[in-house]
């Protein structure tokens, strides 16, 4: 598997080279500000006493406070958090948010514990890494594997620890416990709306034929907010395979299916793919919603969609989009196209530290406006530099991060 870190600062790289960047600020931003390792030990259920591998990476604060998930993954690893910290840098400045970028991690299958082991390890990873954190140092949040349930223990553990019950050290809290309207869908959501305002500038469909590859929260709200516009969903993919149906999947009724199965898989009236099959089916858009490296040099030639929207964090290497831009298939990058997530989050910071709670409308209003806006910014900055959607969205976050360093 190629190293995400390595891909991660070849992606800078290459944005140096459409524009130029001075080489101290460069050399800053080549490695995280600092990056905490932690053993957390857990008392299993059956006595037995476990220690789990921790992480928080924050990679750069120039522009405010760290913000970032984290990822609990059997495969995650110091590496991986560090990438996913400095994509988090560049996201939160291109959708121009007062937040720096971090990101922390555990090395866990957590479908393998029970709830009080989950609970056990939440609250440790919070004692391991509270000192660092806080709501003017740095904000975590959920991501792959991490749910509303656990940000709350986290906070919980953390107003134990601090006596700071704001709740505005972690976003991504469910309503009841100071999360913002709007949260749960903001990924999939944000990503929907910077489709929307840029597929005028592409020769798409009016009703477009959509993969979704990855069924998680951001997944399915994507799949969610395609349908609910008229699209329609002809390929999902989960973490155990993959189904396709030509005619439209129900997206309620997938969801109802994997809540009573725990998979996509056996969807009535679907037929049973692979996940490499899934990734390159014949559509119009293609969302890769799952992990990183889904579309390598392997398969980019063999890529059939139109338009590819990066919902997952860091899922095409270099290499892929190369190819990808040779081919002529725009690539809008993760940085742009999922920040709906750090941008809702950024809101629920902000009425905690406030002690406000905005309405659904006001929130999907605001979100919906800074993706239309830095929609249209990388757009332009990728026309007058004539390059793809990626370097243009590096280049856009970097002179905001540039700026910020210098002031
Ligand atoms: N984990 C999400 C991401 O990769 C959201 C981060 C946040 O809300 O702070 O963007």
């Amino acid at each position: 598997m190629p190293n995400v870190f390595e891909n991660a600062l070849r992606q800078l790289e290459r944005a140096n080279q459409v524009k130029k960047f001075p080489e101290d600020f460069l050399t800053l931003l080549h490695q995280p500000q600092r990056e905490v390792r932690a053993h957390i030990p857990v008392r299993m259920d059956d006595g037995t006493l476990r220690v789990f591998e921790g992480y928080r990476v924050e990679y750069n604060n120039a522009r405010g406070p760290y913000k970032g998930g984290i990822r609990f993954h059997p495969e995650t690893d110091i590496n991986e958090v560090k990438a996913l910290a400095f994509w988090m840098t560049l996201k939160c400045a291109v959708a121009n948010l007062p937040m720096g970028g971090g990101k922390g991690g555990i090395t866990v299958d957590p479908k393998k514990l029970s709830k009080t082991e989950l609970e056990k390890l939440a609250r440790g990873w919070m004692r391991a890494f509270a000192d660092i954190l806080g709501p003017r140092k740095d904000v975590p949040a959920p991501d792959v594997n991490t749910t509303p349930e656990i940000m709350v223990w986290m906070v919980d553990e953390y107003a134990k620890i601090t006596g700071d019950k704001s709740g505005a050290v972690i976003t991504g809290k469910p309503l009841d416990k100071g999360g913002s309207e709007g949260r749960g869908p903001a990924t999939g959501l944000g990503g929907f709306y910077v489709f929307d305002k840029l597929r005028a500038y592409y020769e798409l469909p009016e009703k477009c034929a959509v993969v979704v590859h990855g069924f998680g929260n951001v997944g399915l709200n994507a799949a969610e907010s395609f349908e609910r516009a008229g699209h329609k969903i002809i390929g999902v993919a989960d973490s155990r395979g993959a189904i396709r149906k030509i005619d439209g999947i129900k997206v309620a009724e997938l969801i109802e299916h994997k809540n009573k199965t725990g998979s996509v898989v056996g969807f009535a009236g679907s037929e049973s793919i692979t996940h490499a099959e899934n990734i390159i089916s014949e559509c119009d858009i293609l969302i890769p919603a799952a992990l990183e490296n889904q579309i390598t040099a392997q398969n980019a030639s063999q890529i059939k969609a139109k338009f590819i929207l990066e919902l997952a964090n860091g899922p095409i290497t270099p290499e892929a989009d190369d190819i990808l831009f040779e081919r002529g298939i725009p690539v809008v990058p993760d940085i742009l196209a999922n920040s709906g997530g750090v941008t809702v989050s950024t809101f629920e910071w902000e009425q905690n530290l406030k002690g406000e709670h905005w309405g659904e409308k006001e929130v999907l209003e605001k979100l919906k406006k800074i993706m239309e806006t830095e929609a249209q910014n990388v757009f332009t900055k990728s026309q007058e530099l004539k390059t793809d959607l990626r370097r243009a969205a590096f280049i856009l976050a970097l002179e905001r991060i540039q700026t910020a360093t210098e002031l």
